[in-house]
């Protein structure tokens, strides 16, 4: 769970009901708390890049989501649901890390309500059709969760309807706010893990593998339906055994449940590789860029990936695995 060492509430959040829990819960924990009115966080401090990152990952802000224009969330849902931004996690790999600025807070949106609304909205512009909406694009939300409630509103929230779905992914375990609730089968959590190196190595601030897992073995009890996202997937030594201990502890875990798995190989970009030096700069994460294939992006920019050789091993070995332990129809995809 997040333990903020600094709060900041923009002050429209305080029209909202949700925004005056938050400020008197967390008056009760005599934190320091400021406040923004015109929306804008200052005053976070740090003067080099790494302490920069990590007052920011320290400090939560409680705002109000102004644009409810969603993004687009393809291929894992159609909109991106915006509860959450941000991340207490420190993972070395983590995509966030070009996205959220220098000092990347967490920021929880009081008006919840309105953005569920809004998601109602859209998935009525796509009836018949069911709409799906990714909880998780551009945060954690789990590790706000026990203050925010956002989950436990959404997801009570899609219970009642037709036609929308919900999905979240995360590394985190405070789940169990979400436990009892009405999800009617509207809802999918999916869990990030990966081998113990890779997350002792680079998952900073997060979980270990075991109670990821136990977190994820409670939600499927639960009801919900579970998925497993192994990412990033490196190739290292011993990267074969590892990842099948991996599995065959999901395996051993979960005997009875369904599961789906999604895998991704390790890529980065040139700004990201930027970043992440600039922020650890002695980090071990494999980024020499002979040792990968460029491959232009959608989206304007190129990343690099494994070679083709390495990329196809490493399909071959997560495919042939998953079936053997899960079946064919556990693929969602490889990458
Ligand atoms: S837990 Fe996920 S969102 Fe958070 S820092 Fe790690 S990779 Fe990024």
């Amino acid at each position: 769970m997040f333990n903020p060492k600094r709060v900041v509430f923009e002050e429209a959040a305080l029209d909202y009901e949700k925004g005056k829990i938050l400020l008197s819960k967390f008056k009760d924990k005599n934190l320091d708390i400021r406040y923004s009115k015109s929306g804008r966080v200052t005053g976070i401090p740090g003067k080099t890049p790494s302490d920069m990152y990590l007052e920011g990952k320290n400090t939560l802000v409680v705002g109000v989501r102004k644009s409810l224009k969603f993004q687009t969330c393809k291929p894992s849902a159609h909109y991106q649901l915006p509860l959450v931004s941000g991340c207490m996690g420190m993972c070395e790999y983590c995509y966030l890390n070009t996205q959220m600025g220098k000092k990347p807070y967490i920021k929880i949106y009081a008006n919840t309500l309105e953005i569920l609304n809004k998601a109602e909205e859209y998935a009525k512009e796509r009836l018949p059709e069911t709409t799906i909406f990714e909880g998780a694009a551009t945060s954690d939300p789990i590790p706000v969760e026990p203050y925010s409630n956002s989950l436990k509103d959404t997801i009570e929230y899609f219970g009642k309807k037709d036609n929308m779905k919900f999905r979240f992914v995360t590394k985190f375990t405070n789940i169990d706010n979400l436990l009892n609730l009405n999800h009617n089968n509207k809802t999918t959590i999916r869990f990030s893990i990966n081998t113990e190196k890779i997350i002792q190595e680079f998952e900073h601030r997060t979980p270990q593998i075991m109670d990821r897992l136990n977190a994820a073995y409670k939600v499927a009890d639960a009801g919900y339906k579970v998925g497993f996202i192994i990412a990033p997937v490196f190739i290292y030594d011993n990267w074969k055994n590892e990842y099948t201990d991996l599995l065959l502890t999901i395996k051993n875990l979960f005997r009875n449940k369904e599961i789906k798995f999604e895998v991704i190989s390790h890529r980065f970009t040139k700004r990201a590789k930027q970043n992440i030096l600039d922020i650890f700069p002695s980090t071990l994460l494999p980024m020499e860029e002979e040792e990968r294939k460029f491959k232009y992006g959608q989206f304007g920019y190129g990343k690099y990936i494994y070679k083709d050789q390495d990329l196809n091993d490493m399909k071959d070995f997560f495919k042939n695995n998953i079936i053997k332990y899960f079946g064919e129809e556990s693929i969602n995809y490889i990458i």
